[in-house]
């Protein structure tokens, strides 16, 4: 199968050439010809299939006849975040560089007036995410009127995203004749019932979710404690004992966590930046090129922010958290290990997550082996990163911070326990190389539970209210008011 076997057009096809495409890949050669017949189309693939290219050629060979007016987009494009947006964009680029469209971009973050400009002059295609085309639609800026075709990209991302009302709405003000092409990594139940809503009689294409991971790949796992500065300090060892470690991707699940271990990292001297997506789109994108040109080599990020996002292959993945979905492991630790080269993937455990590593063993086929050994212990009751937290926990754990005499001999049994578990062969959570540490923390089993409760207990005690500080008009005596003589009394 060739790309000229599909029905594409000419200047399409001479895009295809120039972007040194061979062959159409699964999900292309699948969804390409029914895309072209105005069918309805829903497609399960993941992004890395080639799925972006399987809409948006076909599309440009339909958008060659005919033409867009004022405020009324002729196609329309959903997508769950920015980059996706963008990169979309980017693609219609890459592959209508023989056409004369105007392609519009209404994306969080960026200013409303450039994109009112081109809505204006009248988009062929209009990419957006779901929020900011409402935005723009409630201001009366645009008519969904004259959408030819709809695409809903990374369906199960938008419900993940809570964008699912959103999109149900957007479908509303388009026409009903309209053509509408879904895609979905996954088709969970909601989604699956989105699709029975807004598609008519759609040609299902599927490609298999990828579940093997390259050989090329060395994975390991890692225990840790399962406080997060247990976790960081796993992260931070492992980054400094990584061997040939040119750049990474670190994966958080939580987009709170991809800011806060990145801020760590930073804190210890690490050339690290944070991609998730509560960032404005300038920031994300002048991390993404610092990535890319090399000024920044350690990236946390998120799997929404990630996904699909076109960054060169990279040293090292690690997983500061285990990805509840198996799936997510094979799409994360894939970034590395590209074309053939060599890569590792080194993902964090705790106690908690021996149900995520068996669902990804099962989906790998592959049976990830430990650093060390399987110590779920904590290391530190501190947080490194939080001083207001450690002064809290320092006088719930005894009222007053330890001598000096205290702190150094804590200190060196902590030191001798390190040096004894690196002597048996042990890949400890030791930090190689570091910056000037917080006082060592004192062991984990000088507090028991009971005192810990009590001592949050009084802790308590010592927020509520207005704490030391008493204002002046509250120490002032109070008057006792003479009681007034009753009416039933006066009456007698
Ligand atoms: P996507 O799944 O759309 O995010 O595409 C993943 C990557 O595959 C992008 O970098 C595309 O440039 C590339 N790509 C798409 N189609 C082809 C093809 N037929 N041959 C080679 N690379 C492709």
């Amino acid at each position: 199968m060739t790309f000229s076997d599909l029905g594409l057009s000419e200047k399409v096809l001479a895009a295809v050439v120039a972007a040194g495409y061979e062959k159409p890949t699964p999900i292309q050669a699948q969804a390409i010809p029914h895309v072209l017949a105005r069918k309805d189309v829903l497609g399960v693939a993941q992004t890395g299939t080639g799925k972006t290219a399987s809409f948006t050629l076909p599309m440009l060979s339909l958008l060659e006849s005919g033409r867009a007016r004022a405020r009324m987009p002729r196609t329309l494009i959903l997508e769950p975040t920015r980059e996706l947006a963008a990169q979309v964009e980017q693609s219609f680029s890459v592959y209508g560089q023989n056409h004369r469209l105007t392609v519009a971009l209404l994306i969080g973050g960026v200013s409303f007036a450039d994109q009112l400009k081109k809505l204006d002059r009248g988009a062929d295609v209009l990419i957006a995410t779901p929020g900011r085309l409402l935005d723009h639609f409630d201001r009366g800026k645009l008519l969904l009127t004259g959408v030819e075709t709809f695409v809903v990209d990374e369906a199960d991302r938008m419900l993940d995203m809570g964008f699912i009302p959103d999109i149900e709405r957007i479908c509303k003000l388009l026409p009903f004749t309209r053509q509408t092409v879904f895609f979905s990594a996954t088709m969970p139940k909601e989604i699956q019932s989105l699709a029975d809503q807004f598609l008519h009689n759609p040609v299902k294409v599927e490609v298999a979710p990828p579940s093997s991971t390259a050989k090329t790949i060395t994975q390991k796992l890692v225990a840790s404690g399962p406080k997060p500065w247990d976790k960081r300090a796993v992260l931070r060892t492992m980054i400094e004992q990584a061997q040939e470690l040119k750049n990474a991707i670190i994966f958080c699940n939580r987009k709170r966590d991809v800011a806060t271990v990145s801020r760590s990292l930073s804190k210890h001297g690490f050339n690290a930046g944070a991609l998730h997506g509560d960032m404005d789109q300038t920031s994300r994108m002048a991390t993404l090129d610092s990535f890319k040109n090399s000024k920044l080599n350690l990236l946390v990020a998120s799997d929404v922010a990630a996904r699909g996002l076109d960054i060169p292959s990279v040293s090292h993945v690690f997983n500061f958290d285990l990805p509840t979905h198996a799936e997510d492991y094979v799409h994360r630790i894939g970034r590395t290990g590209r074309a053939g080269r060599e890569g590792v993937a080194i993902s964090i455990a705790t106690k908690a997550d021996r149900k995520y590593i068996d669902a990804i063993e099962k989906l790998t086929g592959d049976t990830i082996a430990w650093i060390g050994e399987m110590d779920f212990s904590s290391t530190s009751q501190e947080d490194d990163e939080n001083p207001a937290a450690n002064k809290r926990s320092r006088r719930a754990r005894g009222g007053r911070a330890k001598t000096d005499t205290a702190k150094s001999e804590d200190r060196q049994s902590n030191s001798k326990k390190k040096n004894e578990s690196s002597a048996s062969g042990q890949t400890d959570t030791q930090e190689v190389n570091r910056k000037p540490e917080p006082p060592a923390p004192a062991p984990r089993q000088e507090r028991s539970k009971s005192s810990s409760r009590r001592s949050r207990q009084r802790d308590d005690r010592q927020v509520i209210g207005m704490g030391d500080h008493v204002p002046a008009f509250l120490l002032q005596p109070i008057r006792p008011q003479k009681p007034k003589p009753s009416k039933s009394k006066s009456a007698d």
